[in-house]
């Protein structure tokens, strides 16, 4: 198989940790006879220094115009601490994931038997936990209209979404759970928002279609609390932008670190993967960021955009038996971690490209 595969490294350990997805991609291409081709483009904090722009169009053309892609992350603490700069990193990430409409973000809560007492969370709660994540990507108050009035004292985002929105990515998610355990549960906020009030009708009406799956509603704040207390009762959670970033990230901690989770957007164009995680500057460019969820970002992207199941089943296996061998980052090392287990962001993905057969 031939693929164009481009690189968005982005900001901060979003260098480092792409550089394991891409070499996993090769070694892929290498032992299974697949002719992988890299292509390199700038975005985030990266492209405003070089172009002023956080999404040049020269990397909108090499997107739309390649098989798949592979980002790290984007974002600085330049901007953070700086709320009313202008041009910021995200606005490249929301570009791009409209450009592309990639309307469905998928983020597997994978969890490793080794990692279960990295996460805060007892053993006896995690143990079998297999969720799915349907997060809505390109509409919600992400998009809506933003306003702040002149002397400063009012500011506001519109939150709103249209019935084909909700329409497409639950389809997307109920066909997903038909291939799964066929539960689906839908996360809104129906008891006080407009736009929740749809989004539930619309799943329902959609329901009608998958009478096979066992579809169930859920309040956000309840759901937030039902991720920690019982993570076991979920398979496919089907939710918007905003709620889904949120709960997203509280998961990651099932699977006991932002550095393990990957992520994919899908739509109507290019398939887009990448960890969940931001930028870290805390630990960027130290040689400490976890590239597990890069190289398990580099996984969904042979699984979902070139249906190379038997390949991205070599990744994840390479992820595990480096785990199983006991090697760690720092962020999913505990108390009980030799000292000499502990690697750097270099040396964990040496490993991994050991163990892919
Ligand atoms: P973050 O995900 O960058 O970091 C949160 C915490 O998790 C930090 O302590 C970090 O050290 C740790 N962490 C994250 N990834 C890790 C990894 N691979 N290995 C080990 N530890 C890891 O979130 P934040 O601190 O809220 O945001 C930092 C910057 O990233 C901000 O500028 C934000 O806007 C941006 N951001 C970007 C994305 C994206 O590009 N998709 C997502 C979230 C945040």
């Amino acid at each position: 198989m031939k693929k164009n595969i481009l690189i968005i490294p982005g900001d901060g350990i979003g260098q480092e940790v792409t550089t394991w997805g891409k070499k996993v991609l090769e070694k892929i291409g290498e032992n299974y006879g697949h002719e992988f081709s890299f292509d390199e483009a700038i975005m985030g904090h990266t492209a405003i220094e070089a172009t002023g722009n956080p999404l040049p169009d020269e990397t909108l053309e090499k997107a739309k115009a390649s098989d798949a892609i592979l980002f790290g992350a984007i974002g600085h603490i330049k901007y953070d601490n700086d709320p009313s700069a202008k041009v910021r990193p995200e606005q490249g990430l929301l570009k791009i994931r409209k450009e592309l409409g990639l309307y469905a973000n998928l983020r597997p809560i994978l969890l490793f038997d080794e990692l279960l007492d990295a996460s805060s969370l007892k053993p006896e709660i995690l143990r079998g936990t297999d969720i799915l994540f349907f997060r809505e990507l390109t509409g919600d108050v992400y998009f809506g209209e933003k306003n702040r009035n002149e002397d400063n004292t009012f500011a506001s985002d519109l939150m709103n979404y249209h019935r084909y929105e909700v329409e497409r990515i639950a389809r997307k998610a109920f066909d997903a759970a038909r291939t799964r355990n066929k539960r689906l549960c839908s996360v809104d906020k129906a008891n006080v928002l407009e736009t929740s009030r749809l989004w539930r009708e619309v799943v329902q009406e959609i329901a009608k279609e998958y009478p096979d799956v066992e579809t169930e509603h859920m309040f956000i704040d309840n759901a937030a609390m039902q991720l920690v207390k019982n993570p076991k009762k979920f398979d496919v959670v089907l939710t918007a932008n905003l709620f889904g970033d949120i709960l997203t990230d509280e998961a990651s901690q099932i699977a006991g670190s932002m550095g393990m989770l990957a992520s994919a957007s899908v739509g109507d164009g290019t398939g887009f993967f990448e960890p969940i995680h931001g930028s870290a500057h805390d630990i960027a460019g130290q040689n400490k960021a976890n590239p597990l969820a890069s190289i398990l970002s580099a996984a969904l992207m042979l699984d979902i955009s070139f249906g190379l199941q038997a390949e991205a089943k070599a990744v994840t296996n390479a992820v595990a038996e480096t785990l199983k061998a006991g090697w760690r980052t720092g962020d999913i090392a505990n108390a009980n971690t030799e000292a000499s287990k502990i690697l750097g962001t270099q040396e964990m993905g040496e490993k991994v490209l050991e163990f892919v057969r």
